[in-house]
């Protein structure tokens, strides 16, 4: 199944100047770049984006995180791209993260983890519109 996926370069990934290093990753393992761009996150747009963590012990810190830089959000379609992208960036925490994954190779911890991932089709699709409209998204070739 053909499926839509949100990726999040989060702040560290901006900071580190790795955004072309991970969008190229991104791009080789075959995922079509619907669309994309730069912004910076509020506290209310990030702990909005992160609802469903609320009440976690790491939900305030990852609210500070997120807001606290510019990030890249990222609309991607491929087939079955859900897992297959969280297949690409690896693990949440990069020391549990596989050789060769986006986490493993670039993030410093479990919270500055480079990258979000959507969890299911469904999530895609809300997440997608949370950063974009439909008329931003242009057809994958
Ligand atoms: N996070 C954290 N500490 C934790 C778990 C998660 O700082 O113990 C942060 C981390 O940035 C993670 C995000 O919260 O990417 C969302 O957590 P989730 O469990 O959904 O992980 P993901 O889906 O991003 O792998
Ligand atoms: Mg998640």
């Amino acid at each position: 199944m053909i499926e839509r996926t949100l990726a999040i370069l989060k702040p560290d990934c901006v900071r580190k100047n790795l955004i072309g290093e991970v969008t190229t990753r991104i791009e080789k393992a075959g995922f079509k770049i619907l669309a994309l761009k730069k912004v910076r996150l509020t506290k209310e747009s990030a702990g909005g984006f992160y609802a469903v963590h609320k009440g976690r012990p790491f939900y305030d810190g990852l609210v500070e995180f997120m807001s606290s830089g510019p990030c890249v959000p990222i609309a991607l379609e491929k087939e079955n791209a859900v897992a297959e992208f969280r297949a690409l960036i690896g693990a949440t925490d990069p020391k549990d993260a596989a050789p060769g994954t986006i986490r493993k190779l670039y993030a410093d911890n479990k919270g500055e983890n480079i990258v979000h991932g959507s969890d299911s089709p469904d999530n895609g699709k809300i997440e997608i519109n949370f950063f974009f409209s439909s008329k931003e998204l242009i057809d994958a070739q």
